[in-house]
């Protein structure tokens, strides 16, 4: 569990609240439930052991609908990022700052990330944070490593 209180250094580094609700299905559900733990799972195929993400009922390299959850270290590497500066989004102190992660277990996922945008370096060492919400549920908010 990370504390992303920094400081009052950038509005990138501040916990933001009020967020937009989630879309919450019976194929997502796990990976909240994760998140409002403080965990980032992943889904796991158990016919054939991939992991995969974004969540989904059936397994793209085997098709099979058995599955299970594994629970990521939250270390990965910065992959791509992008940078919603107009129309600005409430929630946010400043632009919105989307993250793709590698996580280290080799699935990718989108996140925001605690870091101003302007010194993100693609390939960098990032972890994830989880900051939870007024309304009940959980995000991803991914920082550099201590
Ligand atoms: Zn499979």
């Amino acid at each position: 569990m990370t504390d992303l209180t920094v400081g009052a250094v950038s509005p990138f580094a501040l916990p933001r609240r009020g967020r937009s609700f989630p879309a919450m299905n019976q194929d997502t559900a796990f990976f909240w439930e994760g998140t409002k733990a403080h965990q980032l799972l992943i889904q796991r195929c158990t016919s054939c052991g991939r992991l995969r993400h974004p969540p989904g009922p059936a397994c793209p390299h085997c098709h099979s609908f058995e599955w299970n959850t594994v629970v990521s270290a939250g270390t990965g590497t910065l992959y791509s990022f992008v940078v919603q500066r107009h129309p600005t989004a409430p929630a946010f102190d400043g632009p919105a700052v989307i993250v793709l992660v590698e996580l280290d277990e080799g699935v990718r996922v989108i996140s925001n990330v605690a870091i101003d945008p302007d010194t993100l370096v693609i390939g960098e060492r990032l972890e994830v944070g989880f900051v939870d919400q007024d309304e009940g549920f959980t995000v991803t908010e991914f920082h550099r490593p201590n």
